[in-house]
């Protein structure tokens, strides 16, 4: 019999559909498509095609290097077809009982390494350099005042939106709102925490420890999950073990771990079902300068947990799911973690 399970945090429920349920083989024909440049065509993100792209944000660079040319280790650009940009002003205004504005603020693709590199093919190290650049630029973001939130994501396999160029590279959209998503997380653990006086995070966290059926892995600092309300086959959460609102606040000493755990997770998976299309999220509290919001964000330190979500793109999204806002899982996340945390790497 199918089961129906809600989310603890948003109350999202989710149909895992136990009848259907499919072996880790049986998602391998959702593998990622082959890259195919056209006759010509070249890599806008490897190192010796910058004049590709619009002159770097950002470089990390051997000292002394020119900037928007080669000898760089990671480099930042605009997006070259950006959904915000970061001139002009909002201009938020009414038309009738509409709200719009200017779509201001900042889109800016992380390109993780010169070479032409695939997610999974990139080193700890690279890896550990491209977060560390990723958080200076938050932090050099959170001093625009127009910008609220700052997403970071990557899209992997073109089911996922990635594109055709499969270059390893994260997306980070400075956003002069809050998001829907982040929102309704928001209001779930404050809600949580107003009548408990704890993270439900740090208690998901808690129990899934103790029960030992959806831990994929875990480091010192970290923790992979199957999520119990799972919507996608093979979908994971890694959170801090140490209760932290901010992932942009993080200890530096701890990202060698979250790398390794990160690494971990995607190659056991990867082994359990193949190159897959995903998408991954960073979920974290939103910058808190509005002073007139102080007391909305009263207890946020201590309600809010920041995360990373995995979500494969192994199965269609389609009349149900949009039309109920639940999700369709034909995988229970019970199975899903015991195929990755049987995989051998
Ligand atoms: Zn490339
Ligand atoms: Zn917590
Ligand atoms: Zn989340």
């Amino acid at each position: 019999m199918p089961e129906l399970r809600k989310d603890p945090v948003i109350g999202r429920w989710v149909i895992i559909a136990t009848d259907r349920a499919k072996r880790p083989d049986q998602f391998s024909s959702s593998v990622v498509e082959k890259e195919e440049l056209a006759a010509g065509e070249k890599c806008p993100f490897c190192e010796g095609n910058e004049s590709l792209t619009p002159p770097e944000i950002y470089a990390l660079r051997k000292p002394g290097g020119p900037p928007n040319g080669p000898g760089w280790n990671v480099r930042v650009i605009p997006s070259i077809s950006p959904l915000l940009h970061i001139e002009g002003n909002l201009d938020r205004h009414g038309h009738g009982m509409y709200d719009l504005m200017n779509a201001r603020g900042a889109h800016e693709i992380i390109i993780e390494t010169p070479q032409h590199l695939v997610e999974g093919q990139l080193s700890k190290e690279q890896i550990i350099s491209s977060i560390n650049v990723i958080l200076s630029r938050i932090q050099d973001l959170e001093r625009d005042p127009g910008i609220k939130y700052v997403l970071m994501f990557k899209n992997y396999g073109k089911a996922a939106g990635g594109g055709h160029i499969k270059h390893a590279r994260t997306q980070i959209i400075g956003t002069p709102v809050n998001l829907k998503r982040v929102k309704e997380e928001l209001a779930g653990t404050k809600t949580y925490y107003d009548y408990k006086e704890r993270c439900i995070f740090c208690d998901i966290l808690k129990q899934e420890m103790a029960a030992q059926k959806r831990v994929i892995a875990d480091s010192k600092y970290f923790i992979a999950i199957a999520p119990f309300a799972s919507r996608f086959p093979f979908e994971t959460w890694i959170l801090p073990k140490e209760h932290s609102c901010d992932f942009y606040k993080i200890d530096r000493d701890r990202i060698p771990d979250f790398v390794e755990l990160s690494r971990l997770v995607f190659g056991k998976t990867r082994k359990a079902i193949g190159d897959f299309p995903f998408n991954f999220v960073l979920h974290t509290a939103p910058f808190r300068r509005d002073i007139a919001k102080r007391d909305y964000w009263e207890t946020i330190d201590y309600d809010y947990h920041w995360h990373f979500e995995i979500l494969p793109i192994l199965t269609r999204v389609a009349g149900f799911e949009w039309g109920s806002g639940f999700y369709i899982n034909p995988l229970p996340p019970e199975d899903a973690c015991k195929y990755v945390k049987e995989a051998q790497i």
